[in-house]
């Protein structure tokens, strides 16, 4: 089945918007065993609205059309449907009477022109939005699924995976393994994988930041236990304790909230990048005590009680002014980790020893010394997120673990 997705909205084509729909869908489907094959960006004019639907039509078998189900005279969607599926819209009494309801619980005034979201094309049938006024609606013709959904995402992504992607559920023939890693090279994780992989499955590496996720897919019979089969490999391979699913952040902030940790951090180089990833995820407030960016000498001393004297004699970047960091923000905060990162971002600050992107990053007493490449950005992010890591390892193997046996060492 090709499935093509078409964006629509001139922000997206002024460099206002980042078109994120396609990332969104062309993971969902992958999943699902679908796959995007087409992909058009049409601004808000009716036209050439109409023109892109019929040529989506011509050549796929599914089209997904984002955005223009407002009620506002640059919301096209509705009428280019209709003309081009040749259906007129139709008036929908209960749609109407939903979306007034949603006005009145919400006590928002509402303009007489919202009743245009009322209307579907002949034959369609609507997809609720719980999250949003503006309905979206599905139809079939001549084999081809046609979805309109609306432009935000938080109304978007729910319409989409509860109400259209059921609707496209194909058999899979196929299963997935993804698992991530931090702070291995792309080059060493792909002669890892490679090998333990072989011809039993395809796979695929995407890196972000340092960190790298792993995409195992097998196809045809046999594919549940020839899976298995390679994932045990892997773990074998890179350490099963270095690998992790879903995101950083929410795995670590789970496992300091559900084993009952608290963690305090201090921050130089990162610049509160750590706290900001923990406080993204609910609940963390039982586990995270306090986050001091101590940029200066002089707050580092004041704040964390790091001895002058260590500054002055081993420099603020350094092993020891992290572990000192570390130590001072657990005693002061009285929680059981500190967190420390301190390292030098660029482009400006090298020194002899210690080039741009050196970094010290201390988990209770245990210090990694890493240089991170890129610019100032990317060294934030890569130190944030290999601290991060140091702190998942910490929580897994518990207190004293100093990342003697760490899988990223030994791969290394
Ligand atoms: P509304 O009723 O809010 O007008 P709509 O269905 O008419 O919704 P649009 O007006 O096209 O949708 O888009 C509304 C907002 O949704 C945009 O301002 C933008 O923030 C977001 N949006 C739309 N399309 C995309 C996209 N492809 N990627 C990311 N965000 C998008
Ligand atoms: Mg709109």
């Amino acid at each position: 089945m090709k499935v093509e997705v078409l964006s629509t909205g001139s922000e997206l084509l002024r460099g206002k918007n980042v078109d994120t729909h396609l990332g969104f869908f062309a993971r969902e489907l992958y999943r699902a065993g679908l796959e995007v094959r087409h992909h058009q960006t049409i601004d808000d004019h009716p036209g050439r609205l109409v023109d892109a639907i019929k040529l989506a039509a011509a050549r796929s078998d599914v089209v997904l059309l984002t955005g223009g189900l407002g009620p506002t005279e640059d919301d096209h969607t509705r009428a280019a449907a209709e003309e081009a599926f040749h259906r007129p819209l139709v008036y929908q009494p209960a749609l109407w009477a939903r979306i007034r309801e949603r006005f009145r619980k919400s006590r928002t005034p509402m303009a007489s022109i919202n009743r245009r979201q009322a209307f579907v094309p002949k034959g369609a049938a609507v997809l609720p939005n719980p999250n949003g006024t503006a309905p979206g609606f599905c139809l079939k013709q001549d084999g081809v699924f046609f979805a309109a959904l609306p432009g935000p995402p938080r109304e978007m992504h729910p319409m989409f995976l509860d109400h259209v992607l059921p609707r496209l559920r194909v058999r899979r023939d196929f299963e997935l393994w993804e698992r991530k890693i931090q702070g291995v090279p792309e080059g060493t994780v792909d002669e890892l994988v490679r090998r333990a992989v072989g011809s039993r499955a395809e796979y695929g590496l995407t890196v972000r930041w340092g960190q790298v996720t792993i995409t195992v897919r097998a196809a045809g019979p046999g594919r549940g236990s020839r899976l298995a089969a390679v994932a045990r490999r892997l773990e074998r391979a890179l350490g099963a304790d270095n690998l992790y699913e879903g995101d950083l952040h929410e795995h670590v902030a789970g496992r300091l909230i559900s084993s009952g940790t608290t963690v305090a951090l201090a921050e130089s180089c990162t610049g509160g990048l750590i706290a900001h990833r923990l406080t993204e995820v609910p609940g963390i407030s039982a586990s995270l005590l306090e986050s001091a960016v101590t940029y200066s000498n002089e707050s580092k001393i004041r704040l964390l009680g790091v001895p002058e004297a260590l500054i002055r004699a081993k420099g603020a970047v350094s092993a020891e002014v992290a572990r000192a960091m570390a130590r001072g923000i657990a005693a002061r905060s009285g929680a059981h980790v500190g967190v420390a990162v301190t390292g030098i971002a660029g482009p400006g600050g090298a020194t002899k020893d210690k080039p741009v992107g050196r970094c010290y990053l201390a988990v209770g007493g245990w210090v990694e010394e890493k240089t991170f490449r890129g610019d100032r950005s990317a060294v934030k992010e890569r130190a944030a997120g290999f601290a991060l890591n140091m702190l998942r390892l910490r929580l897994l193997r518990g207190e004293g673990y100093a990342g003697a046996t760490m899988g990223v060492r030994a791969l290394r």
